[in-house]
């Protein structure tokens, strides 16, 4: 029996996180993703190299891929043996053809299942902050399309029932008939005054919302250069915005930030974006690897015993040196004794994962306020391991050394260049679609620019927000020609968003 078979999927409106849990399990195990422009690339940001994507929406001049034509690729896929996930924008059976493409598949004999999604028609209004009912205003929604030809005779949608026998109306592709729409509804006895909203790009950061009445909003929307994609909300819910507008107040919304840490260390700081109303998109710049030689970090964990001190400046360090502990046939029993340094909270709560209590964690994460911290309490003669990265500076232990202690500085982890694919991000870029740049260390900004390898560097970051997570990061991005916009306060990730968050609050 041939496998084939295809997963007709809504995407969703554009929130990546607005799929579902489904609809994702499809994407991961599909062969072959056929796809439009509705559906959200960050979706398909992480799939496996070995999955063909197949793009069968507009192209830039307009073109696209018959209806005819991708339902028979969907066809062919899914005859050859694939696993097909046809992904669509909102809900594929709303107004997405997605009823014609399984009735090719049931003629064709090709087993399909439809996994429905989350249609713009509602969310885009709810990121507006507009519910479609609500017991006050309406009791009754209807989506319709708005993209029929207004000089049609026999109309397919009964503006004189529609007009007055429903709630809120809920136009799809209807922005270039807007006109036609308010002045059918009026003729059929709508009131003018009824309060109108159109959501363009609704629950992507590019989110535009425009607010008016039957009578004004079409002239609006032309003032305003107001275009699709974009849904038309009619009726007294739209007043509800005023109130509601919870997506378009959040502190980051409408920023697109790059996060450009190893793709292990990304997502915390993504989160944090996100939870603010950002949109992270991780372009991971670095990546954390084993050392290339284990002779020196073998050679500390041989004579544990001898050391009063270990200083943990990150997470990589605790996991990567812990790995090697267990490979060596050993386990926190061997560090009795050692004191254990963890520069932040998060290297902290790596050591205690392990079950290890911290002995202490200086106020601040800079190598001076470590060493003057620590002062007190080592005695000359102390001896102390450092387990870190391969490019970690010379400050902290030169300036243990002149403290008095005797200091081991061992290779542990390396950050090496990713190897990225930047052409996505350069056209981002170029198209402004990312607003800012965040880095958090000099290491990133340097295999930034090295994976970039754009001549025109300053150009395509004109406007754009970069920040940085501390003074040598900074200093870094200075020498490769990029200007810093802000610098976290206190060098975590968490004082780089506060950083984020604070420049965006007062340019509101
Ligand atoms: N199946 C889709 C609709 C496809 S028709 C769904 O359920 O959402 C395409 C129309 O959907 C666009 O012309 C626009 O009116 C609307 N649309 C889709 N995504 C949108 C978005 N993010 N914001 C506003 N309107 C959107």
């Amino acid at each position: 029996m041939n496998n084939g078979i295809v997963y007709l999927v809504g995407a969703g409106p554009g929130d990546p996180g607005l799929i579902t849990v489904k609809g994702l399990e499809c994407i991961q195990k599909a062969g072959v993703i056929v796809y439009d422009r509705l559906a959200s690339p960050k979706l398909l940001a992480k799939i496996s190299p070995e999955t063909e994507l197949i793009y069968v929406g507009k192209s830039p001049d307009g073109h696209a891929m018959k209806q005819q034509q991708i339902n028979q690729l969907l066809v062919d896929k899914a005859q050859s043996g694939q696993i097909v996930t046809r992904l669509k924008g909102g809900d594929p059976f709303v107004f997405g053809r997605g009823g014609e493409e399984a009735e090719t598949l049931v003629e064709n004999g090709i087993r399909f299942e439809v996994v429905p999604g989350i249609t713009s028609a509602v969310a885009a209004p709810a990121y507006a902050g507009i519910p479609v009912t609500h017991r006050d205003a309406t009791s009754s929604f209807a989506v319709i399309t708005g993209n029929e030809d207004p000089t049609k005779e026999n109309s397919n949608i009964a503006w004189d029932q529609i007009a007055t026998g429903l709630g809120t109306l809920v136009f799809l592709m209807g922005m270039s008939n807007l006109p036609v729409i308010c002045d059918k509804l009026v003729q059929h006895g709508r009131s003018p005054a009824t309060p109108v909203a159109l959501v363009r790009w609704g629950t992507r950061p590019e989110q535009r919302t425009l607010v008016g009445t039957l009578a004004t909003i079409a002239a609006e929307a032309r003032q305003a250069k107001f275009k699709n994609p974009a849904v038309i909300v009619v009726g007294e819910v739209v007043r509800l915005r005023d109130k509601l507008a919870w997506f378009e107040s959040k502190p980051l919304f409408g920023k697109r930030v790059l996060v450009t840490r190893s793709r292990e260390q990304a997502s915390e700081l993504s989160r944090q974006i996100e939870e603010l109303g950002g949109e992270a998109w991780e372009f991971p710049t670095i990546r954390i690897a084993a050392p290339a030689d284990y002779t020196a970090l073998d050679a500390a964990i041989g004579k544990l015993p001898l050391y009063q001190w270990m200083i943990f400046t990150s997470v990589n360090g605790v996991k990567y040196f812990m790995d090697r502990l267990k490979i060596l046939n050993k386990d926190i029993r061997n560090l009795q004794g050692i004191e254990l340094v963890a520069v932040g909270p998060k290297t902290k709560a790596a050591l205690e994962a392990y079950g290890l209590l911290v002995n202490y964690v200086p106020g601040e994460y800079r190598a001076e306020q470590i060493t003057a911290g620590l002062k007190e309490k080592l005695k000359p003669g102390d001896r102390v391991l450092l387990p870190r990265a391969d490019l970690a500076r010379q400050i902290l232990p030169q300036l243990l050394a002149e403290a008095g202690a005797v200091v081991e500085d061992v290779i542990t982890y390396r950050t090496v260049a990713a190897a990225g694919d930047a052409t996505r991000l350069k056209a981002m870029l170029q198209k402004r679609e990312l607003h800012i740049l965040t880095f958090t260390s000099a290491s990133t900004v340097k295999n930034f620019v090295k994976l970039l390898a754009a001549d025109n560097l300053q150009e395509l970051l004109q406007g754009v927000t970069v920040a940085s997570i501390g003074p040598i990061t900074s200093a870094t991005a200075c020498e490769l020609g990029i200007e810093v916009t802000l610098e976290a306060k206190e060098s975590t990730i968490a004082g780089l968003v506060e950083a984020i968050r604070g420049s965006s609050k007062s340019k509101k």
